[in-house]
């Protein structure tokens, strides 16, 4: 059965007026990175999807920024690294963003701070492919634009897999985020290296880097260096909601449509967030692990700005170092507010995929109460995976999980679209998410 709705993407949608005032006075603007490393890290040992790592370290056991700490469990897993030089003081089940409890290994700074010495550069270009996807492997890289998928294991596609095109995602359509942004500006060479490496590992021809038109500066720069490459092109890309999405940058972008069961290496391209393409070009030319994030830290704290941090830094402590609060905080989310999730304690540590904190105090946070629906079908024009929110969410309250997954309740990408635009306020997201987390329950039980 074809498993997506008809139609193509068409560029989704821009805020409305109000969000596009927040957009300007929560505008982070620096071409410079700020750096903060604090006194303890609260590292989960899986950051990622696939299984958990085995601890390999003890505590009192003294580390080096980049020394191993847990070890990937399988082929689909990725190895979690010391992020600072210290002492392991404490192995614990600790919060993470989506609520739960998960094992944590702390590490306290040393005084004086011994950091491992970066391995001089080595050019990818006369590594063998197996080298490469094993160094991509040692370092684990993952997933940084929000998937967490280990980063070798979508780097090995079956022999018969023929991939055209790498596409590296530079569209952080979430508003308020900077991350990418500022990562094209400062390392626009590493961002093209790892691509580069991509595309030597799958064969591919070409390689496409997508930035949104709202971006210049990190446009000119990635234009700068790789004027010299004729099979690299930057694509600038309407600034639309969710165009960062896979699916919906790839029919923007390539007018190719990928099947909901599919993926995009299946329809010849590979696709990779700035992000880790940089993390890539680190784990093969420095054999550096993933240890640090730029997380851009915005919204009502005083100084907004986007920072550099090991791996495991605490909320908390971020936005201390960004000056704390302005006014009395209501709601924080990890990641951007469309799509992040809200954390109830300042305790969450920053992960791979953490590239924003947004905090919104008691003035700017705003509660609205339902009201029926009033058949506008604005949710479905918005849809970018063309699902009809409004009676998945009906049929959601009526307890009709089969209708639920005829209507492809788990095709949701849960991009807050629907929600946002809906003018009865009905939570249509939060019940689409968990009509599919129904469905996959029920098709366990089954
Ligand atoms: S949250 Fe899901 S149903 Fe709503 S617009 Fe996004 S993809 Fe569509
Ligand atoms: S946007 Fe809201 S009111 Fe309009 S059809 Fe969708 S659920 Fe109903």
């Amino acid at each position: 059965m074809r498993r997506t709705a008809p139609g193509k993407f068409t560029g989704g949608f821009s805020f409305a007026p109000s969000t596009e005032k927040f957009k300007e006075k929560w505008k982070v603007k620096q071409s410079e990175v700020v750096t903060f490393v604090p006194e303890r890290v609260y590292i989960p040992t899986q950051q990622h999807i696939g299984a958990p790592p085995k601890l390999v370290v003890d505590v009192g056991d003294r580390v080096k920024a980049g020394d191993l700490i847990a070890r990937a469990g399988d082929f689909v897993s990725a190895n979690t690294h010391a992020t600072i030089a210290g002492t392991v003081i404490d192995l614990l089940d600790w919060p993470d963003n989506s609520g739960n409890k998960v094992p944590t290994i702390v590490i306290k700074k040393e005084e004086n701070e011994v950091t491992k010495g970066s391995k001089q550069a080595e050019s990818f270009e006369s590594l063998a492919k197996e080298t490469l996807i094993d160094r991509v492997s040692a370092a684990g890289v993952v997933g940084m634009g929000g998937a967490t998928f280990p980063t070798h294991v979508k780097l090995t596609v079956d022999d018969d897999a023929e991939v055209e095109t790498i596409v590296l995602n530079g569209a952080e359509c979430e508003p308020f985020l900077e991350a990418d942004n500022l990562l094209m500006q400062v390392e626009s060479r590493k961002v093209l290296t790892g691509a580069r490496i991509a595309k030597k590992i799958l064969g591919a021809k070409k390689i496409i880097i997508a930035v949104e038109d709202d971006k210049p500066e990190a446009i000119q720069k990635m234009r700068e260096v790789t004027e010299s490459f004729t099979d690299v092109s930057i694509e600038a890309v309407a600034t639309s909601y969710p165009q960062g999405g896979e699916k919906q940058l790839l029919e923007g972008l390539l007018d190719v449509e990928v099947d909901l069961e599919g993926l995009p290496v299946d329809s010849g391209v590979y696709l990779m967030n700035v992000a880790t393409s940089a993390a890539v070009a680190d784990a093969v030319e420095r054999q550096e692990p993933l240890i640090n994030r730029l997380c851009t830290v915005t919204g009502d704290v005083k100084n907004k700005q986007t920072v550099s941090c090991p791996i495991g830094t605490l909320t908390g402590d971020l936005i201390d170092f960004c000056g704390g609060f302005e006014g009395d905080p209501r709601k924080i989310f990890v990641g951007g507010p469309m799509m992040g999730q809200a954390i109830d304690t300042l305790e969450v540590p920053i992960t791979k995929s953490s590239n924003g904190l947004v905090v919104i105090n008691t003035e700017h946070a705003m509660y609205y109460e339902e009201s029926p629906c009033i058949r506008c079908n604005l949710c479905a024009e918005v849809c970018p995976m063309r699902l009809e929110p409004q009676n998945l969410d009906l049929y959601y309250r009526a307890g009709d999980y089969k209708r639920c997954q005829d209507l492809m309740a788990d095709a949701c990408i849960n991009c807050g679209a629907c929600t946002y635009v809906c003018p009865a306020r009905r939570n249509l997201a939060k019940n689409i998410t968990a009509a599919a987390g129904k469905i996959e329950e029920l098709l366990q039980e089954a």
